[in-house]
């Protein structure tokens, strides 16, 4: 005769002995069985709910609502859970008493099957669970806090990004029209002067062919640096293609631009950047804000400038006059 299969899951095992399971629950004093109809009109239950109850017989062809209520109130209503998922939990109390269960409602053929496990007589199983639960609330809201300010700094960080030019670490162009834009119409709507300087590294062709790429790129950061440092808050630099850069100045006519130009200028050339003695010098063009002029135009004035600075001669600051000209009150 063929030995019988070890039995080495709950399930098999109470399918094999579903007597024993069956009189376990029969007569539990803490679990609490009952089987419905889909109308939950009880059709069984186990001993527990007819001493619960303190009725001579089981309950049969009764109405389970007019005995199992809600923790708070007299309303009935259970949660089902669904099969092949994680049982639903439920807080219920046999009505007119105090005496609570966890309580988990399953579908079954034409009705349900209702498994309990009594929590005590007191409140504080349940409170304690609450109390758990609210724990855990807390403490998912406060992760949740914190992954929102995670979020906000990553958005800030990649704003930063898209503005930003990776090497010089100045605005970028695109970002720079963007503010420049805002700029100009503020000094049109206040009448306050506004400038524009646009710098141009002189022959930095010849400090790549000499020294290579990486020296080339270790100027532009450095002068980047050095952008930074010389422009007042409001002000916005950036870097507007290979190694010209440009600022606006608020607030500057066209001496305070100049200026400013100049003191860049004589930085730059102070400045022993590859530590080789290479002087490094620049062109500047700039031009302020004239009554004709459209954004476009500014800017174009200030390049225009500094062809100028290039074609006489290079490492000096040109002011364009040809606005002035055309605006003789100013
Ligand atoms: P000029 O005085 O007339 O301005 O002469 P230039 O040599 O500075 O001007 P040109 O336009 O002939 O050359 C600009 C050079 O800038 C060429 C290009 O390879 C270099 N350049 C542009 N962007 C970068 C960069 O990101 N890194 C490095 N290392 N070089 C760059
Ligand atoms: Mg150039
Ligand atoms: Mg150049």
């Amino acid at each position: 005769m063929a030995e019988e299969a070890k039995i080495m899951n709950i399930y098999e095992a109470i399918a094999r002995h579903p007597d024993l399971i069956g009189t376990f629950f029969e007569h539990s004093g803490t679990t609490l069985i009952v089987l419905t109809d889909e109308n939950y009109i009880v059709l069984d239950c186990n001993d527990n709910l007819t001493r619960t109850l303190y009725v001579p017989n089981k309950p049969v062809g009764r109405f389970l609502g007019d005995f199992v209520c809600s923790m708070e109130d007299q309303e009935f209503s259970l949660i089902v859970s669904k099969q092949n998922q994680k049982p639903l939990p439920q807080i219920v109390r046999i009505c007119y008493t105090e005496i609570l269960y966890r309580f988990y409602t399953f579908a079954c053929q034409d009705g349900y099957l209702l498994i309990g496990d009594q929590m005590g007589s007191t409140d504080n199983e349940v409170l304690e669970s609450m109390s758990l639960l609210n724990n855990e609330l807390s403490s998912m809201s406060r992760e949740m806090s914190q992954k929102n300010r995670e979020l906000e700094d990553a958005y800030a960080q990649i704003s930063e990004l898209v503005r930003t030019d990776h090497l010089t670490k100045l605005a970028n162009r695109r970002y720079f029209q963007e503010r420049y834009a805002e700029l100009y119409s503020l000094a049109r709507r206040q009448a306050m002067p506004l400038s524009v300087v646009m710098f141009d590294l002189d022959h930095f062709k010849s400090v790549n062919d000499t020294y290579g790429h990486a020296a080339g790129d270790k100027v532009l950061e450095a002068f980047g640096q050095q952008l930074l440092n010389d422009c007042r808050e409001e002000d916005i630099a950036a870097r507007f293609g290979g190694e010209e850069f440009i600022v606006c100045l608020p607030h500057s006519g066209a001496e305070q631009a100049r200026a400013f130009g100049e003191r860049v200028r004589q930085e730059l050339s102070a400045q022993d950047i590859l530590g080789n003695g290479h002087k490094i010098t620049l062109s500047a063009g700039i031009a302020d804000l004239q009554s004709e002029d459209s954004q476009e135009a500014l800017i174009n004035r200030a390049d225009r400038a500094l062809y100028q600075a290039k074609t006489a001669g290079r490492d000096q600051a040109v002011v364009d006059k040809t606005g002035r000209l055309r605006c003789p009150q100013r």
